[in-house]
């Protein structure tokens, strides 16, 4: 897996699973690559997550088509050194071009010619087409109302591993989404005073008639969706695997002893302020749940599909003290809160990317991945074509359109005019009378692949 050229057809950087599935799909179709890895193969999988950590999705869809979790129970949920070492396999498979500790530091467009220049740790690489593949979630956020107080543990969510690692004392989670909600309820378990900070939120349940939501999700269409929908971009979604999968019941959470809370709106002198929005949003996530429970519904009826009747999964606990008079704030050191665990999502970091392709806000511009730039692409991003562009089972799918979108371009690129095509024949007769041992059409081809204009 090591590259002996300075410049390649197409560079992919990063080889988390969007790296590994870019790979596969650009050697099928036969175009030279180099993935470059600044750590190791799913390296944010391996140490970038909490250990109790298992995948969201149950083992027989969150994975690639072309093979299963060996030794997993297909409805199981894999840990995340599962998942790891399931990309790790899986590119050993089709002997991927990864280079692994190899981190590009600058991408640069050429200028008069197609391509790009690619400074590395490891030496630079002329490049005729660079695919982006550094993650959905790449800098951990913390919002600007963090208060600055030395008494105080904080980390982000990326950083949090198990509850030893937290200083004695009750826990601040601030964001319910996946992380914040699964982080909140290991340390409920580990025996903490618990305070959740929960905002607008997507529900689903966990299974329901016997089929895991991603199913659900699957078969109503859900996952192809191409945007969030106005005003849903910041909700984020409680599911969870842990614990065998169950689905994120909150107020079931604080009649188990958390304390749960409205979104938070500032710190101010030891005082945390929350707003008073906590049973909407615990509303807004049951509205979502019964949507995709009604839909399941009809789903059934309609395709006539025995599936049992689930009338448990309708069940809402009724609310707690917490939710019925919510505190609009709290004394941290009164509630002998010592940690505020930030699990308030990522932002993208393209900082060595100089290339014309971001709008005013930063964002990447492209269509489905292929950006404004000729010969850059992005994938892996959140809805980058659809709902499961960032996930597993989704980013597979991109990456197939993108490989394709490549070998595609290949083809115009290598296409030559009546007159250059007799302009080849003559050269190769020259060749061929003088009797050349290697064939310079040949030559000329394999050149061509290598600093890939062909
Ligand atoms: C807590 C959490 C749980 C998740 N659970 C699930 C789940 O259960 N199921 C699911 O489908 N999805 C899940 N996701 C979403 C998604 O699958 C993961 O975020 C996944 O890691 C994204 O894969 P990726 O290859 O796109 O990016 P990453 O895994 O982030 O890989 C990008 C790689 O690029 C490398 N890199 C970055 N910059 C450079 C550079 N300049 N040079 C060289 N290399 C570089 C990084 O080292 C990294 O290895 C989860 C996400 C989070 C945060």
């Amino acid at each position: 897996m090591t590259a002996d050229k300075s410049s390649i057809d197409t560079l992919v950087v990063g080889a988390g699973q969007a790296g590994v599935a870019m790979s596969e799909h650009l050697s099928r179709l036969g175009v030279p690559h180099l993935v470059l890895e600044r750590d190791r193969i799913a390296e944010r999988w391996r140490t970038c997550r909490w250990d109790s950590l298992v995948a969201n999705g149950p083992a027989w869809h969150d994975r690639f088509p072309g093979m299963e979790f060996e030794g997993l129970d297909p409805d199981a949920f894999a840990t995340k050194d599962q998942v790891a070492d399931y990309f790790e396999t899986y590119a050993r498979r089709f002997n991927a071009p990864i280079r692994t500790g190899v981190e590009v530091t600058s991408v640069v467009r050429q200028t008069g010619r197609p391509g790009f220049t690619v400074e590395t740790s490891d030496g630079t690489i002329e490049a005729n087409r660079v695919v982006v593949a550094t993650g959905p979630f790449q800098r951990p956020v913390i919002p600007t109302i963090a208060p600055r107080d030395a008494n105080l543990t904080q980390l982000h969510s990326a950083d949090y591993r198990n509850p030893a690692q937290l200083p004695e004392g009750a826990v601040l989670v601030v964001g319910a989404g996946s992380s914040g909600v699964q982080i909140a309820d290991e340390l409920l378990r580990a025996g903490r005073r618990v305070y959740l900070s929960v905002g607008a939120h997507d529900r689903p349940p966990r299974a329901y008639r016997n089929r895991d939501f991603c199913w659900w999700l699957g078969v109503l269409g859900e996952w192809d969706k191409e945007a969030a929908g106005p005003g849903r971009e910041h909700v984020t979604i409680a599911v969870s695997g842990a614990y065998g999968g169950k689905t994120i019941d909150f107020r079931g959470l604080a009649h188990q002893g958390m304390m749960l809370l409205g979104t938070t709106k500032s710190f101010e002198n030891g005082l945390a302020t929350f707003e008073q929005d906590l049973a909407a949003n615990l509303k807004r996530g049951d509205d979502n749940l019964m949507s995709l429970l009604d839909a399941a519904d009809a789903y059934v009826i309609r395709n006539g599909i025995d599936l049992p009747e689930d009338p448990e999964a309708r069940v809402i606990p009724p609310d707690p003290e917490c939710v019925t008079h919510p505190l609009a704030e709290l004394d941290l050191t009164k509630a002998g809160v010592n940690t505020i665990i930030w699990a308030t999502g990522y932002s993208i970091d393209f900082g060595w990317l100089h290339v014309d392709t971001f709008d005013e806000k930063g964002k990447p511009r492209h269509l489905r991945g292929v950006s404004k730039e000729p010969g850059l692409y992005f994938l892996g991003l959140p809805y980058l074509s659809h709902r499961g562009s960032s996930f597993i089972w989704g980013v597979w799918h991109d990456a197939k359109r993108i490989a394709d979108h490549i070998a595609t371009q290949r083809r115009y690129l290598s296409y030559h005019d009546a007159s250059q095509r007799r302009q080849e024949a003559g050269h190769a007769r020259t060749a061929d009378s003088s009797g050349a041992e290697c064939d310079g059409s040949a030559s000329h081809a394999h050149r061509a692949n290598e600093i890939g204009v062909n």
